[in-house]
């Protein structure tokens, strides 16, 4: 089943498709963690992504579609992905359309207050990326990672500004692809406030699985 999960920042949606990885057998791909990889090895395309994550803004159509293809292209999304963090625009949606069609397009809806709520006290292990939240499941010890010992650090596009920032692009950018998706039939919309594992329930409900 070939899934695109949307949703504002902080919807929870890495959470959902980690969960829904072990229901469907298919992989989870973000393209945040595409970008943040890249980053980190410090390729070509890691340094052109590496200022514009930064400041929380979109990185260009052409990379990104790039980026996927190359992904899309391996063994293990043969039978199927959930994809998280992309398509974002609908030149985006267009392309995937063309190289891959989604067979759903599952909508998290979290309203605004409990999106900046939630990612405002995100924290993330620089060693292993395991994510924290210091409200509702910090590390043992401040700062420390529980699995790994490496740095649990706040993400610069989680901190204030850069929320704003990235909800606003959202709004602006993402949102019409609830239509889009909606005039094409593939449009799934879910109840994104709770419990991830309530949500993982509306969604299997939801879609059959
Ligand atoms: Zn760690």
């Amino acid at each position: 089943m070939k899934l695109i999960f949307l949703g504002p920042p902080g919807a929870g949606k890495g959470t959902l498709a980690d969960l829904a990885v072990d229901v469907l057998k298919v992989p989870h791909i973000s393209t945040g963690d595409l970008f943040r990889a890249a980053v980190k090895a410090g390729s070509p395309l890691g340094l052109k992504v590496k200022d514009i994550m930064a400041t929380g803004g979109l990185v260009p159509d052409e990379l990104t579609i790039e980026i996927v293809r190359e992904r899309l292209s391996q063994p293990d999304a043969k039978n199927g992905w959930i994809l998280d963090g992309f398509p974002r625009t609908i030149p985006q949606a267009d392309s995937l359309e063309k190289l891959a069609p989604a067979d759903r397009a599952v909508n998290f809806e979290v309203a605004d207050e409990i999106v900046i709520g939630r990612l405002s006290t995100r924290r993330v292990c620089r060693g292993c990326g395991k994510i924290y939240n210091v409200k509702t499941m910090a590390p043992k010890k401040d700062g420390v990672c529980d699995a790994c010992g490496g740095e649990v650090y706040t993400r610069d596009d989680d901190k204030a500004e850069a929320i704003k920032f990235r909800l606003e692009t959202y709004r602006k950018q993402t949102e019409p692809l609830i239509a889009w998706f909606g005039a094409k039939g593939k449009l799934v919309t879910i109840d994104g406030v709770g419990d991830p594992k309530v949500v993982l329930e509306r969604f299997r409900k939801a879609l059959g699985v």
